[in-house]
């Protein structure tokens, strides 16, 4: 199979690109003409409702699923690249990680290493490994089996697996759901962290603020197409988010920073 290794691209640069892109699923339109760039440097947050077709979006990044339309990786279409070659360039933690076999946390981390073997770069391997696991903060269970795992536990495991491929591109799918308000915090400014060191993040998202205290760009999906791309102070309103919930939404600028404050409205 051919292996290619990537080059670091310089921050600012278009590392993934969805143009016109158009997913069919179970004879259903999921994706209807979504247009988007993910650029290094920058943490893009996907937000939306239930089923508004954001794994769907992450799946196509990867190219999980049949679509149609144009899916750029590295400025080339994504089948001119092998799969070893993708991986090469993309890490994704998946929503729900499917894990059978009785694998303790070192090990599933460590096969996020295996895209390398073989390469220069598989020699720091044991140091990527290590990393993730103290990022990710799940040394405490690192002999433990997958499956023994609460939810949180397992969310922060897939994190580290993804973590220790350390490819310029993350696609992080819910990676906060499952999560406490620490651990909440620790993954997001994991996620700034990466990009200011050059890398690209997208992160699906259901907790408003976190997208509007985080991202550099909020990308808005709704019934599979995108309601609104930008900076979190220029997406993040009312009117907007009241549609797309289709319940009503308040935002206050915060009182220190400005940023977007989110709450829907009740009583
Ligand atoms: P989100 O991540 O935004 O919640 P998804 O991308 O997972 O949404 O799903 C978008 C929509 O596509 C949902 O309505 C879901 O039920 C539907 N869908 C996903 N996979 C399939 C499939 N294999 N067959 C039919 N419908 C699917
Ligand atoms: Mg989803």
């Amino acid at each position: 199979m051919r292996r290619r290794p990537p080059n670091r691209l310089g921050t600012g640069t278009t590392i993934a690109q969805v143009r016109d892109l158009r997913v069919t699923l179970g004879g259903a339109l999921i994706l209807d003409g979504v247009t988007l760039p993910v650029r290094t440097g920058e943490v893009l947050a996907l937000v939306g409702p239930n089923g508004a077709g954001k794994s769907t979006l992450l799946n196509a990044l990867c190219g999980d699923v049949p679509w149609q339309g144009e899916v750029c990786l590295y400025g080339e279409p994504l089948d001119h690249w092998s799969q070893v070659e993708m991986a090469m360039r993309r890490a994704v933690m998946l929503q729900q990680a499917m894990i059978s076999f009785p694998f303790t946390v070192g090990h599933i981390v460590a096969m996020g290493r295996a895209p390398w073997i073989g390469t220069e770069a598989e020699e720091q391997a044991d140091e990527a490994v290590r990393t993730a696991l103290t990022l990710a903060d799940v040394v405490s269970f690192v002999d433990r089996v997958f499956s023994s795992l609460s939810g949180g536990e397992r969310a922060r495991v897939s994190l580290a697996r993804a973590l220790a491929q350390r490819t310029q591109l993350l696609l992080l799918d819910e990676p906060t759901a499952a999560l406490d308000l620490h651990h909440q915090e620790d993954v997001l400014q994991l996620a700034r962290s990466r990009a200011a060191e050059g890398d690209a993040v997208v992160v699906v998202l259901h907790d408003l603020n976190l997208a509007a205290g985080y991202a550099d760009q909020v990308a808005v999906l709704s019934r599979g197409a995108l309601a609104a791309y930008g900076p979190p102070r220029v997406v993040l309103t009312a009117p907007l988010l009241s549609k797309v919930y289709q319940h009503d939404v308040e935002v206050w600028p915060h009182p220190a920073t400005g940023e977007p404050v989110i709450l829907p409205k009740r009583g």
